[in-house]
């Protein structure tokens, strides 16, 4: 049973295996920045969704 891992930040398939559970260090980051954030406000990191359409664009 080989499941395909998926990257939780952006559900792409994880290709660089490295970096797993994340796809990249870019998406293990925005996981980090997020973990950082909620302990000191609520709202969503917009440099995350920045960073991951520079990514995206990259990857394609
Ligand atoms: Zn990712």
């Amino acid at each position: 049973m080989m499941a395909k891992p998926t990257c939780p930040i952006c559900r792409r398939t994880v290709i660089d295996l490295d970096a797993r559970p994340f796809c990249s260090a870019v998406c293990r980051t925005i996981d980090l920045a997020r973990w950082f954030d909620g302990d000191y406000r609520l709202s969503a990191p917009a440099t995350g969704a920045e960073q991951l359409e520079a990514l995206e664009r990259e990857g394609d």
